[in-house]
């Protein structure tokens, strides 16, 4: 469906927000105007649950979530911030592989699968695309990820 991109975003921000544990600060810098994106809308709600819920599983006792949208490019550029643990730099670009934790002890810990990012990555590059990580071991993850916006019809076409 074709929709706005930042009310979609408020949304599931707003679904962590009732959930997510109050020593968690949620932060948004989401711009007021339209940006109109083609997307299956259950399937990207995934790829947003998939990242945020890292960065909240990451994420220390008082730790900050920052959300950002911009324009790049005539593209959408969202990122998903964390003051979590960090991924050590030789291990960043194997996150979004199938089956592959960054910190074997911690993770078979904290639960879940490997599978998250790697169903997230492809999502985004079925909707034409791209996603990719940076961080800092120790400081914290940013998960950044483009959509193409729908051009508008132009007036007299
Ligand atoms: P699943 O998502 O299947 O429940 P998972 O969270 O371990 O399990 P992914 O979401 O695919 O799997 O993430 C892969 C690995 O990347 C994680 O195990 C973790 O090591 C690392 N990782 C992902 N996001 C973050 C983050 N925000 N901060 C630190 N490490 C992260
Ligand atoms: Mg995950």
């Amino acid at each position: 469906q074709q929709l706005d991109f930042i009310s979609f975003f408020h949304g599931v921000i707003d679904r962590f927000e009732m959930n997510v544990s109050e020593h968690i600060t949620l932060e948004r810098d989401l711009p007021q105007g339209l940006y109109d994106v083609w997307i299956d809308q259950d399937k990207m709600a995934q790829v947003l649950d998939n990242i945020i819920s890292n960065a909240v599983k990451y994420s220390p006792e008082g730790g900050m979530i920052h959300f950002k949208v911009s324009k790049q490019n005539g593209q959408m550029l969202a990122s998903v911030t964390d003051e979590g643990t960090g991924i050590p730099h030789d291990k960043v670009d194997k996150i979004f592989d199938r089956f592959y934790r960054a910190d074997k002890a911690r993770s078979r810990k904290l639960g879940g699968t490997g599978l998250g990012l790697a169903i997230t990555r492809e999502i985004i590059e079925a909707h034409q695309g791209s996603i990719w990580a940076k961080s800092k071991e120790g400081k914290g993850t940013t998960i950044l990820f483009t959509l193409p916006l729908v051009n508008k019809k132009r007036r007299g076409h």
